[in-house]
C-alpha cells in the first residue's frame, strides 16, 4: 500500500525541521528551539516511520547521529563509532526497553538484570585516544564515525590527564591503544560567567551550558577554550587494544585509578525497581549538583551481555537514557529594561510576572542583546517559556506565539545611556549597543568591582554597596583612585564603621603587591580571563614587557590566539588606559615579578606536593613548578592540576582521588619536567 501524500509531506517537513535544528545545535551551538520541542519533532517522525517503514532511509535523522563535518577542524576518524542513546520518557518506556532485552536474551521475568545507573551529563561528547598511557589525540562525536580533531583544545582541560596515572594495583601496563569517552561540561557558575562576559563584549551568547561547552571545545583559539573552565567525566570506551573490561562498573573504577574524573553518583541496581528509585532521587536533587544533567543513563553492567544485545544504527540496545522533563514554565513579560555593564554593553532584561521555577521565584530574565530579542521576537506582553538551571540567570527560551493577542508591543532600544545620558553606539560587526563614555558611573562601578574581585586584586570587604557609593559621590573614578582613599572619606559612606573601613583600606593597601597575573586580569582586558593572565604573566614576567609586545609576539605565546593578541595591544594603546596604568604605578601598585616560562605542561597549572619526596627536596620541587610558570599550592581542590604523591601520602592524595585530580609519582613529575 502506498503512503498517503500528506504523510509523506509531513515526514519531509519534519526531516527538514530536524536537519535545520541539528545544524544550529551541533554546528553553530545556537539552537533556536528548546530540546523538548526538538524531541517532539523527532518523536513524531519516529512514529510516522514505525507506521510506514518505507519512509525510513539511511539519511533519515532517526538513523543518524549528530551532523556532517563543517570544516573548521581536521577530521578525526573514530576507530569505533560513537553512538547516541535511545530515550525513555517514562517508567513504562523503561519497562518496555527491559522487556525487549529480556526477549533477546531469552531471560525469564524473575531473573533480575544488573544495571549501572549513571547521571546523564548534559555536555558535549568527546573521545580521547591514549597510546601506552599517553594522551595522543581527541575529537568530538561529529557524525559518530568522524568527528573534529580538537586535541589542542582538549589539552587545556586540566581534568584530562596527559599521562595516565599508575596506581599500585593497576600496574604499569596501559592498553597499547584505548579510546576513552566522556562528556565535557561546564558548571552553572562558569556558564553564568562566560555568558555575562560575552554579554559585556557583545560576544556569542550560549543558550545553555551544553551549547557553551560544545562551543568552547570548538574554538579556533585554544586560549579561549582554556579561559573557560571546562570539566570532564568519562564513562565509556571505544576501541581498546591490550585490555579487557568485564563490566561497566569495573571500567569506571579503572578510569578513576588512571587519573580521570568519573561521576561519583553512580549505582549498581539489581532490577528496574532500584533504577526507578535512583531516577527519582536525582530528579529531586539535581539542582544541588552545580552542573546540568538531563536524565539518567541506565546500562547493562556485564560486557558479555552488552555484546549479546548489540546495537541498532544510532544507539546501543544495552543502554537507554531516561530523560527528565525540562524545568520550564510559562509567564508574561511585563516590561523590558536595560542595564549598563563594565564595558559599556547595554543589556536588555525582561521583567516577568513572578513564577516559581524549580522552587525559586523568578521575576527577571536576561535577553542578552537586541539581536537576541529580534531573533526570538520577544515583545512586551508576550507569554514566554522561561527556564532556570541551578545558579544560572533565568533565560527566556522562546515565545509562545499561539498566545499572542496582537496587544503586545515591540521593545525599542534606547538611543542614550540610562546611566550617564551619553549617546549609544553599536561598533561595526557587533551585536551590542555600547556606552562609550569612559566616566559613565555604571561602567566605572563595573570596573571597580571587577578590579576588586577575588580572582583579581582580591580587595576584601569592598562590595557592590560600598563601590556604588564611592563612585556616586565621585571619590573613585577609576581603580587607581582606590589607593588614595582615606579613613575619613570611607567613614562618610552609609553604614560604614571604623572597623570595616580599616579592613577595606588594609586590603586595598595589600593589593599593591599581588602577583602579576592578578593585576593583568584585574585590568579587565577583553578575552583575558584568569587562565590567560597566568599564561601571559609566566611568558612575559613583567607588565612592561607585556605592554610593549607586538601582536605577532603575543600570538606566538602558547594558548594565545590572534583575537586575544589584538585585544591586548588595543587595550595598551588606548590613552585612557595608559593614564590608568601611570596612575596605578604612582599609587605604588607593583605586582610581584613572575618567573618566565615556556613550558606548556606547567604554565597556569597548580601542583600540590604531598607525602615524602625521596628524589627532590619539596622546596626545590615547588621552585621548579614556579620557574616553569605553574603554581605550587598546599591544598587540593578542583582547581588543582596535579597532585605529586611521595611516600606515605595521606589525606591530600585521598582528596585528589575523590575529586578526580591527576596524581603523579615523584618520578613522573621529574619526567614531566624533562630537561
Ligand atoms: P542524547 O543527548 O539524548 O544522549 C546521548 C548522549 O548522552 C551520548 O552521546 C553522550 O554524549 C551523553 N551522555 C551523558 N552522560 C552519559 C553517560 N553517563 N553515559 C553515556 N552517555 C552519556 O543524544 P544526542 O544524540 O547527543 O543528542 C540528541 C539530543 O540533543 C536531543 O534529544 C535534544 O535534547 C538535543 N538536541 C536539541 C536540538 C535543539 O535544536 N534544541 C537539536 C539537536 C539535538
Amino acid at each position: 500500500m502506498s503512503i498517503p501524500e500528506h504523510i509523506k509531506q509531513r515526514a519531509q517537513e519534519l526531516t527538514a525541521q530536524i536537519r535545520h535544528a541539528n545544524y544550529l545545535y551541533y554546528a553553530v551551538d545556537s539552537p533556536e528551539i528548546s530540546d523538548a520541542a526538538y524531541d517532539r519533532l523527532m518523536e513524531e517522525l519516529k512514529q510516522l516511520e514505525i507506521a510506514h517503514p518505507e519512509l525510513v532511509t539511511p539519511e533519515s535523522p532517526t538513523q543518524r547521529v549528530g551532523l556532517e563535518m563543517v570544516g573548521t577542524f581536521q577530521p578525526s576518524q573514530h576507530r569505533k563509532p560513537m553512538l547516541s542513546l535511545d530515550n525513555a520518557f517514562s517508567m513504562e518506556e523503561l519497562t518496555a526497553w527491559e522487556e525487549r532485552n529480556r526477549r533477546t536474551l531469552g531471560l525469564n521475568p524473575e531473573t533480575p538484570i544488573e544495571y549501572v545507573c549513571e547521571l546523564k551529563i548534559d555536555g558535549s561528547a568527546v573521545s580521547l585516544t591514549y597510546q601506552n598511557g599517553k594522551f595522543v589525540s581527541g575529537g568530538t562525536r561529529g557524525t559518530g564515525e568522524v568527528g573534529e580533531d580538537i586535541t589542542l583544545n582538549l589539552r587545556t582541560i586540566s581534568s584530562i590527564p596527559l599521562q595516565l596515572h599508575t596506581a599500585k594495583n593497576v600496574g604499569k601496563a596501559f592498553p597499547e591503544l584505548i579510546e576513552i569517552r566522556g562528556e565535557v561540561f561546564l558548571s552553572h557558575k562558569e556558564f553564568a560567567r562566560i555568558n555575562s562576559e560575552a554579554e559585556e563584549r557583545g560576544g556569542k551568547i550560549f543558550a545553555n551550558p551544553r551549547n557553551a561547552a560544545a562551543g568552547s571545545l570548538r574554538q579556533k583559539d585554544p586560549t579561549l577554550t582554556a579561559s573557560r573552565r571546562l570539566d570532564l567525566f568519562v564513562y565509556t570506551v571505544g576501541a581498546c587494544e591490550g585490555k579487557e573490561f568485564v563490566s561497566q562498573f569495573e571500567l569506571l573504577h579503572t578510569y578513576k585509578q588512571w587519573g580521570f574524573r568519573t561521576n561519583p553518583n553512580v549505582k549498581i541496581c539489581m532490577g528496574l525497581e532500584q533504577v526507578f528509585e535512583f531516577c527519582e532521587m536525582w530528579f529531586k536533587n539535581k539542582e544541588s549538583l552545580g552542573y546540568d544533567i538531563d536524565g539518567v543513563v541506565v546500562k547493562v553492567n556485564s560486557f558479555a551481555i552488552q555484546r549479546e544485545l548489540g546495537h541498532v544504527s544510532r544507539s546501543p540496545r544495552w543502554a537507554i537514557a531516561y530523560k527528565y522533563p525540562a524545568l520550564q514554565v510559562h509567564t508574561t513579560v511585563l516590561a523590558i529594561e536595560v542595564q549598563v555593564g563594565r564595558t559599556g554593553a547595554i543589556t536588555p532584561v525582561a521583567h516577568l510576572k513572578p513564577m516559581a521555577v524549580a522552587g525559586v521565584i523568578v521575576s527577571r530574565a536576561t535577553l542578552h542583546n537586541e539581536s537576541e530579542i529580534r531573533r526570538k521576537d520577544v515583545r512586551i506582553g508576550d507569554t514566554v517559556v522561561i527556564q532556570r538551571a541551578g545558579e544560572v540567570i533565568p533565560e527566556v527560551v522562546e515565545v509562545v506565539f499561539s498566545k499572542r493577542t496582537g496587544a503586545e508591543t515591540e521593545f525599542i532600544m534606547p538611543t542614550h545611556c540610562p546611566s550617564c545620558g551619553s549617546e549609544l553606539f553599536r561598533p561595526e560587526g557587533e551585536a551590542v549597543l555600547r556606552c562609550l563614555n569612559q566616566t559613565c558611573p555604571k561602567k566605572v562601578l563595573g570596573n571597580i568591582l571587577h578590579f576588586a574581585s577575588r580572582g583579581a586584586m582580591d580587595i576584601e570587604g569592598l562590595g557592590e554597596k560600598q563601590a556604588e557609593q564611592l563612585t556616586q559621590i565621585g571619590m573613585v573614578r577609576d581603580p587607581a583612585d582606590l589607593y588614595s582613599l582615606t579613613l575619613d572619606q570611607m567613614l562618610q559612606l552609609e553604614r560604614m564603621g571604623e572597623k570595616l573601613a580599616s579592613k577595606i583600606l588594609a586590603s586595598i593597601a595589600d593589593s599593591r603587591n599581588r602577583p602579576l597575573a592578578r593585576l593583568i586580569y584585574a585590568l579587565g582586558i577583553r578575552h583575558i580571563g584568569e587562565h590567560s593572565s597566568e599564561v601571559l604573566a609566566a611568558h612575559f614576567g613583567s607588565l612592561g614587557k607585556l605592554q610593549s609586545a607586538s601582536i605577532e609576539e603575543l600570538s606566538n605565546v602558547y594558548e594565545i590566539g590572534a583575537t586575544t593578541a589584538e585585544s591586548i595591544v588595543g587595550w595598551f594603546s588606548d590613552e585612557f588606559n595608559k593614564s590608568l596604568l601611570a596612575k596605578l604605578t604612582s599609587a605604588g601598585v607593583e605586582p610581584v615579578a613572575q618567573a618566565v616560562s615556556t613550558s606548556d605542561q606547567f604554565v597556569g597549572k597548580t601542583f600540590v606536593f604531598t607525602g615524602t619526596l625521596t628524589l627532590l627536596k619539596r622546596d626545590d620541587a615547588e621552585a621548579i613548578v614556579k620557574r616553569l610558570g605553574g603554581r605550587a599550592s598546599g591544598s587540593v581542590s578542583r582547581q588543582t592540576s596535579y597532585v605529586v604523591a611521595g611516600e606515605n601520602a595521606g589525606s591530600k592524595l585521598e582528596k585528589a582521588k575523590q575529586l578526580g585530580v591527576s596524581v603523579l609519582t615523584e618520578q613522573e613529575f621529574i619526567d614531566l619536567v624533562g630537561d
